[in-house]
């Protein structure tokens, strides 16, 4: 103990042989909380390896949330981890059982079809799960294989951190490897695996399956569960599962409003993928819009557009309504009704509270709501990138006016966004410079991930890991990667996403 009576000198020699931060694989300690829970929520099963795994990349800001001393991810073991050929002591994998909503209809029984919960290590900040993607099938794979390729596994690990850095609560990814087992898609393709990292990864799906089946027992089971471990605020007593169900609205309200203001468009918003946690889960068909589209599809199977980008938020909201008839054995009509009515106001106050940051607006003003929405309709009609805009507004009115166009419309535009930032107190510098830290200059685009996954197909990784290194600081500059910030090239227009992973 240095603390007592240490001076800065004797606190200087203690730091310089401090022992290496970080546990080693084996130090990690893994508890099994989720696993606990009993054989109506999963199955024990051990992932199923894939032969000849590399390590393509690894998240080190997410190592550390778990405690992993750097360098750590250097070892073969490690990469025998992510490629689920090996297990560390203590870990009790198990597939979890949910069900879902899946286009607006009841799909029944689904689950963790190629995804194994590892366990769950207490890092600083609190517990993470850590969950293989791609460990070969389990009890739930239906008649699916369990398996992930390395292109939907590059989408996931990229979007996850990307999301992360952008400030959007997200599931995160600890590292991602590559094999050579072909798996079959529209076409062969080669078998990833992704170890991904969640504080839990339970969803609506979750507490749904148990409702159908009316085995509310197990609903309450895991309302507790998820309570005591992540919700530890709204307390005790029947009240608590009120006060959940009102907090997960809330959370998913502000989510929806976090898409919609950095132009991210989940592309498969089935219940089954909306975590109890409010946070961005399952990236399969996503997409970040460019040329502002508002009723962007990036889904290629999504016909009727149910999960279209300007729909996002209504469907945040059908999917809360489905959680709250997953719950009702625990709530009264009455306390689903209060908080279902609260999800307006919460995305509403969230998304104009995040277009004032973006405008640079600082007090709230009345016409702020509708000098955006001109905007939007201006950006949408001249089919102007919605990243590249806000960026150029943060960094000069010329910029941006080059964007916009330089006619009357635009002219008009620009005079009422000067009356919107008259009476800030701040001076033109620090508004720009708050404003370049909430308007990225990197949002992970379709057509760049596509070109990361293009050179690890054939063996080349160094772009994943570039790539990963940008958008990791996604408000920086990063001057060698300024392709990476424009609009899709000619090659890669209309690029569409399947849903196939
Ligand atoms: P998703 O559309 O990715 O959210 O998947 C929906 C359901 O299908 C989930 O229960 C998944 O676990 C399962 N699933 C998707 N792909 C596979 C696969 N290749 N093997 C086994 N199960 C899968
Ligand atoms: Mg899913």
């Amino acid at each position: 103990m240095w603390r007592n009576g240490a001076t800065a000198g004797t606190v200087g020699r203690t730091m310089a042989i401090a022992p290496p931060r970080g546990k080693t694989l084996e130090e990690l300690r893994f508890a099994n909380s989720f696993a606990a829970l009993g054989d109506g929520f999963r199955e024990h099963r051990t992932p199923t390896g894939i032969p000849g795994a590399r390590l393509v990349a690894f998240s080190p800001e997410a190592a550390a949330l778990i405690g992993l001393r750097p360098g750590e991810e250097r070892r073969p073991e490690f990469t025998a981890l992510v490629a689920g050929d090996a297990l560390l002591p203590g870990m009790d994998p198990v597939a979890g059982i949910y069900g879902g909503h899946q286009f607006g209809v009841w799909a029944g029984q689904l689950g963790d079809g190629r995804a194994i919960l590892l366990g769950e290590v207490h890092g600083a900040d609190g517990p993470w799960e850590l969950q293989i993607k791609g460990g070969g099938i389990t009890a739930f794979s239906r008649f699916a294989d369990g398996r992930a390729v390395v292109r939907s596994t590059i989408r996931e690990f990229l979007a996850s951190e990307a999301m992360h850095h952008l400030g959007v609560p997200t599931t995160r990814a600890l590292a991602m490897s590559a094999g050579d087992e072909p798996v079959l898609r529209e076409r062969v393709e080669r078998a990833a695996t992704m170890i991904r990292m969640a504080p839990t990864f339970v969803r609506f799906g979750s507490f749904e399956i148990f409702h159908y089946r009316k085995q509310h027992a197990e609903v309450r089971t895991l309302a507790d569960y998820v309570i005591d471990g992540f919700y530890p605020e709204c307390g005790a007593g029947e009240e608590r599962y009120a006060r959940f169900f009102g907090a997960v609205v809330e959370r998913t309200a502000a989510l929806m409003a976090q898409w919609q203001a950095v132009g991210f468009a989940h592309g498969v918003m089935n219940t089954d993928n909306f975590s109890i946690l409010g946070l961005t889960l399952d990236y399969g068909p996503y997409g970040f819009v460019e040329a502002y589209e508002s009723g962007l599809i990036c889904n290629h199977s999504d016909e009727s557009g149910r999960y279209a980008f300007d729909r996002q938020p209504t469907i945040g909201l059908w999917n809360c309504y489905a959680l709250g008839e997953a719950l009702s054995s625990l709530l009264s009509t009455d306390e689903i009704g209060t908080a279902l009515a609260r999800y307006q106001d919460v995305y509403r106050s969230t998304f104009l509270a995040l277009l004032r940051t973006k405008l640079g607006v600082a007090g709230v003003r009345d016409d702020d709501a509708d000098t955006a929405l001109e905007l939007f309709r201006m950006l949408e009609a001249r089919r102007i990138d919605w990243t590249n805009f806000w960026r150029a507004l943060s960094n000069s009115a010329d910029g941006a006016r080059a964007l916009l166009g330089e006619d009357e419309a635009s002219r008009a535009w620009f005079e009422r966004y000067a009356a919107l930032l008259a009476g800030d107190p701040r001076n033109e510098d620090e508004r720009r410079t708050a404003m370049r830290a909430v308007n990225p200059k990197y949002v992970l685009r379709n057509w760049v991930a596509q070109e990361a996954i293009a050179a690890s197909e054939s063996g080349d990784d160094s772009v994943v890991q570039a790539l990963l290194d940008v958008v990791r600081a996604p408000f920086d500059e990063h001057p060698e990667h300024e392709a990476w910030a424009q609009p899709a090239p000619p090659q890669y227009r209309g690029l569409s996403v399947s849903c196939s992973s």
